[in-house]
This record gives structure tokens, C-alpha cells and sequence, in this order.
């Protein structure tokens, strides 16, 4: 047996792509499992996008890539940030990564040292924890739960930071919880971190067109007071429905900017030419299939919420946003179908996947036990045959 190094020993595996792999497992074997599990667009990539990946084949861009990313890329990214986010920035700020997962992890390992502090209000999505630990940095968790609506308080954040603090990092609309941060919260959150002027704001806004507020997004990269110490994490994964294409970006100070390229210059390179180029077309062109994808998410989140309202035991927030809906299942912990005990929130999702056949997630790998995800990024009628298989399975629960 090799030994393995105890900085992936002790990392945990992605509970959310372990998920749905187990359900791919069991789908293989032909049980007709309903994947709620892996938060993905359900739709395929519009076609101008996938046209101008064919052109890019063509043409020849088949040679490794700049490290941050093709220059005409970042110039894209920048006119989106301008356009749809009222923010300035140059190219040069842009780092191209292969997915917002990489982007971020990039910008954690460039910017935190060991034991230093990043908070991270919680529930929060899966990779977060780890990316912090990869760094040998210290998570300070800021529980929030459905009560409050997921949301951090300004009160909360202060209790969190201190010397120590490097970074807070936010996700808005968020996943797992599907939380939507208005302007004036957000300012609140702001006039907190603006007594911290050493610590760095991660935004995590790669659900930024997920919105179901029905008002404009506003981007933690347009307060004054955060000037020169914001990262901006987005991509195409989610506005696009191009999760398997792997393009997401950070938009930083320069001096992080820089230290990101160094870095993935040294353990990826640039990210895929192909990629990139069909990543160039979803920002240039109309943005029509943006808002086209949006409005069949909203419509989903207003069946699922619908459907789940009519569980008994089950409560729920109102998602204003992303595709997840985090149910609160504290009524079932304790009760039994049969021999099998739910001793939490773990146990009740592994019975859904093995008597429902729903494929959920645990809300212990957002840092929420006492919860489950259910991701509704699928059709009606999955949505409606998932919840029907759910209500019933939990209803033989006693
Ligand atoms: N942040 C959040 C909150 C996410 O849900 C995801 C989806 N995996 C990512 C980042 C990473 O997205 P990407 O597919 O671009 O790596
Ligand atoms: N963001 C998605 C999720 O949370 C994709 C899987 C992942 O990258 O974790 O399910």
C-alpha cells in the first residue's frame, strides 16, 4: 500500500460528485434513479456557443493557451463586468481558470497563509472547507439557518473576524441554500468589513443570473469601501449550462491576479483553447438564452416549493435564486421504516436514494447536518416524480 500524503488524506471527497456518481452507479444497473443530487443545467449548451467551439477547432486554436487565458477572453469578461455589473476592469486583473472551482482554489492558495482565518458563513457549498484546508488555513464557520433565511447578520460576521481574519468569503445567490443577498444587506455586511481593511472579500457569484428577486444583482465588487481587496469568482457553468466546458475566472487586485497565474502556471496552464474560445461567444453574444434558462429555473423552484410545502415534515425557505432547495428534515431524525433507523440527516439521505430513488445530498457536506440539497435543475416532470417518491418514502417513516 502507498502512502498518501496527509494533505489528501485528510481532505474530504466532494459529496456532491459523490453523489451523483453513486447514483449514476445504480442508474447503471438499471434502477430508475432521479438525480437530485449534482447541481448542474440540465439544458444542453446553446448552439452559437457550441458553433463557435466548432469554429475554433478549425481554426486552429489547438495550441496551449496563455496562462490567464486568451487575451480576447479576458477582454469579454471585462466588457461583461462592465456591462452587466457597472465595474472596471482590465485584463490584466482576469485570471482564466478551468471552472470557478479552480478559480477560487487558485485564489485561496495565493492569498492564504497558514493559520490564517477565512470566515465562511454556513451552510456553504461543499468545496469551500477543504480549499481552505489544501492551504493550511483555519475555516471560522458562521452558522445561519432557515429561520433566518441562510442569511449571515452584520452582528454574526463581526463576532467572526478579528487579526487573525484573511478572508470572508461570500456566495450570493447561494449554493446550498439558494439565499439571495439584497443591496442593503450586502451594504450592512460591507460596513462590517470595511473596519478590517487587511481582509480580502471572496465573492462567489457564479449563480449571479440565477435570481429570482426580480431585481438587479448587485456585485460585491461595486462597493467603494471594499475598493482594491475584492476577488470576483464567476464562469460560464451555470448562465451558460456549461459545466463540462470547465471555463470560470477571477476578477482581483492585480498583485492576486498575478500570483494566480504564477500559480496555475505551474499545476494546469491555461485552460483549454476550445473552451475558452466557446466561452468568448456566450459573453459576446445575445444574452437571450441566459434569461430563456432563468425562467424555466424559476418556474421549477416555484413547483418544487410547492411540492415540498405539501411534506409535512419538511420545512422550506423560499429559494430567491440558484437551483437548490435545502429542506430542513429534523422531523424525520429518530424514526425508523422498519429495521432501518435515520439517525441524521446522512442516514435519511441514503434511504431517499435506496427506497425513493432519489439522489439527494446530505446537508452535513454544507457544513449542515439536519438538512438535505435538492438540486431542481431537471424537468417537471422529474421534479414532480422525485417529490411524489420523497413524500411517500418519508410518510412510511415512523
Ligand atoms: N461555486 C459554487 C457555489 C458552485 O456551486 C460551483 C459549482 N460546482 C462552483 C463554484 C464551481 O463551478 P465550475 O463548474 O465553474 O467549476
Ligand atoms: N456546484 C455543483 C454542486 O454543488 C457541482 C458539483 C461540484 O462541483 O461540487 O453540486
Amino acid at each position: 500500500m502507498q502512502k498518501i500524503s496527509t494533505r489528501v488524506a485528510t481532505l474530504a471527497q466532494s459529496q456532491t460528485l459523490a453523489m451523483s456518481q453513486k447514483s449514476n452507479e445504480l442508474k447503471a444497473q438499471g434502477v430508475d434513479v432521479i438525480n437530485l443530487s449534482v447541481g448542474e443545467p440540465d439544458f444542453n449548451t446553446p448552439a452559437h456557443i457550441k458553433a463557435a467551439a466548432v469554429r475554433a477547432i478549425g481554426d486552429n486554436f489547438s495550441f496551449y493557451t496563455p496562462v490567464p487565458g486568451y487575451l480576447s477572453l479576458r477582454k469579454s469578461i471585462a466588457a461583461k463586468l462592465s456591462r452587466e455589473n457597472g465595474l472596471i476592469y482590465a485584463p490584466e486583473q482576469i485570471v482564466v481558470g478551468n471552472g470557478a472551482k479552480q478559480a477560487l482554489c487558485n485564489v485561496i492558495l495565493a492569498t492564504v497563509n497558514p493559520g490564517d482565518e477565512v470566515v465562511i458563513p454556513t451552510p456553504a457549498w461543499v468545496s469551500y472547507v477543504e480549499m481552505v484546508k489544501l492551504a493550511e488555513g483555519r475555516v471560522v464557520e458562521v452558522p445561519t439557518g432557515i429561520a433566518d433565511d441562510f442569511k449571515v447578520t452584520p452582528a454574526q460576521l463581526e463576532g467572526a473576524m478579528n487579526e487573525r481574519t484573511r478572508a470572508v468569503l461570500l456566495c450570493s445567490p447561494s449554493n446550498p441554500t439558494g439565499s439571495v443577498y439584497s443591496a442593503a444587506e450586502l451594504q450592512a455586511l460591507v460596513d462590517v468589513i470595511a473596519r478590517y481593511p487587511d481582509v480580502l472579500v471572496i465573492a462567489d457569484e457564479i449563480y449571479e443570473h440565477i435570481n429570482y428577486t426580480h431585481k438587479p444583482f448587485t456585485s460585491l465588487g461595486s462597493f467603494p469601501e471594499l475598493a482594491g481587496r475584492v476577488v470576483i469568482i464567476n464562469g460560464v457553468s451555470k448562465a451558460y449550462a456549461m459545466t463540462g466546458w470547465r471555463i470560470g475566472y477571477c476578477a482581483a487586485p492585480v498583485e492576486i491576479a498575478k500570483a494566480v497565474t504564477k500559480l496555475q502556471g505551474q499545476y494546469t496552464s491555461g485552460a483549454s483553447s476550445i473552451a475558452q474560445k466557446a466561452a468568448e461567444a456566450a459573453y459576446d453574444a445575445s444574452q437571450d438564452c441566459v434569461e430563456e434558462m432563468r425562467r424555466a429555473f424559476e418556474r421549477r423552484r416555484d413547483l418544487v416549493v410547492r411540492l415540498a410545502r405539501e411534506i409535512p415534515g419538511l420545512k422550506v425557505n423560499e429559494p430567491q435564486g440558484a437551483f437548490y432547495l435545502f429542506p430542513e428534515v429534523s422531523a424525520y431524525i429518530g424514526k425508523r421504516a422498519g429495521e432501518r433507523l435515520i439517525e441524521n440527516s446522512s442516514d435519511l439521505a441514503m434511504y431517499l436514494l435506496e427506497e425513493a430513488h432519489v439522489a439527494t445530498v446530505d446537508g452535513a457536506a454544507f457544513c449542515a447536518p439536519g438538512y438535505i440539497r435538492l438540486s431542481y435543475a431537471t424537468s417537471d416532470e422529474n421534479i414532480a416524480e422525485a417529490m411524489r417518491r420523497i413524500a411517500a418514502a418519508l410518510g412510511r417513516l415512523v
